[in-house]
């Protein structure tokens, strides 16, 4: 089965990585040349463009940033509908709306592709050690046929319901997430003024009822080290918050959490922390308070 793979940021890079080293034959595509050059080194091929691509493979794997770098790959000049033959499956596994994939799906369809929506939490480590949660959305038929493929980079594979589904578990899961990292920051500064070992909280909480995985992760494996390299960028997350914040004004659902956020992380994008790891968040709250909240490992 040869398989195509577009968009090789801090999520796909290791994601095709690691589909190269489980023998797969890949062909791939990024406007990050560095990236592609990995990748080639590892055994795979280049394309020139998504359209080029397209035409070689059974399977073709998107991870892109947003819906509109999506729809350019998909639906543009140069993009996989203008080289995809029929039967070939698409997998978006992009953090994007319910709506959109049902869009594409649409489209893919007409042209007698098959379509799934397939995000993933896990963060880098997870993309790293094939370790991800994958939650799917499409037809079974079509899951079924990709399986094989997911179970290489993913430990948990959901399958949800219909397309769209995928995508709507991960915004919320997403929307709780940037709740939660946002509340840790809080948390963590306070305990820092008030004289606590950060450490020891972390060892505390983690065990208790205010754990989560913003604490777990997020707090020893950045905030802690001082290092905020992404990770899940500050960027994304504000996109997925207003994905979620979108889709529960249309719902007449009150979202006064996820609202609270979304000023949090705006805060910390004016401050110029947007292109670091959400858990920067916690930046903007140090400054002000004029602590940090580190730990030396000796
Ligand atoms: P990223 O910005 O690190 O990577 C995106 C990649 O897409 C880059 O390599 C970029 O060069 C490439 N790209 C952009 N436009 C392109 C185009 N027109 N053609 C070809 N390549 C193009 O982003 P990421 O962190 O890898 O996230 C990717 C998706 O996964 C996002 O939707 C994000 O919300 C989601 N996600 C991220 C994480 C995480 O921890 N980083 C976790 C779960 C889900």
């Amino acid at each position: 089965m040869e398989i195509g793979f577009i968009g090789l940021g801090n999520m796909g890079k290791p994601m095709a990585k690691n589909l190269c080293k489980a023998g797969y034959s890949l062909i791939v595509n990024d406007l990050n040349r560095e990236a592609v050059a990995e990748l080639v080194a590892m055994g795979a091929q280049e394309a020139q463009t998504p359209a080029g691509l397209a035409k070689n493979v059974d399977v073709l794997i998107t991870m892109l940033p947003n819906e509109a770098i999506v729809r350019q790959v998909i639906m543009g000049e140069t993009g996989v509908l203008q080289g995809a033959a029929e039967g070939l499956c698409l997998i978006d596994m992009s953090s994007v709306s319910p709506e959109f994939s049902r869009q594409m799906a649409a489209n893919a369809e007409k042209q007698g592709l098959a379509y799934m929506d397939a995000p993933v939490s896990g963060g880098v480590k997870g993309a790293e050690g094939g370790r991800l949660t994958i939650m799917v959305g499409g037809k079974e038929s079509v899951i079924q046929k990709c399986r094989p493929v997911l179970e290489v980079l993913g430990e948990k594979i959901y399958e949800v319901g219909a397309i769209g589904s995928g995508d709507a578990v991960k915004m919320i899961n997403n929307m709780l997430l940037a709740v939660n990292m946002a509340a840790a920051a809080e948390a963590f500064v306070l305990g820092q003024k008030i004289g606590l070992d950060p450490q020891k909280m972390l060892d505390i909480i983690g065990e208790s009822s205010g754990s989560s995985y913003a604490l777990q992760a997020k707090m020893p494996n950045f905030v802690f080290k001082g290092e905020f390299a992404p990770g899940f960028m500050i960027d994304l997350q504000q996109k997925d918050l207003e994905l979620a914040i979108q889709s529960a004004k249309k719902q007449q659902v009150p979202f006064f959490m996820a609202a609270l956020a979304q000023q949090v992380y705006s805060q910390a994008q004016s401050a110029g922390f947007g292109r670091e790891d959400i858990s920067a968040v916690i930046k903007p709250l140090e400054n002000l308070t004029k602590t940090t909240v580190r730990v030396c490992k000796k």
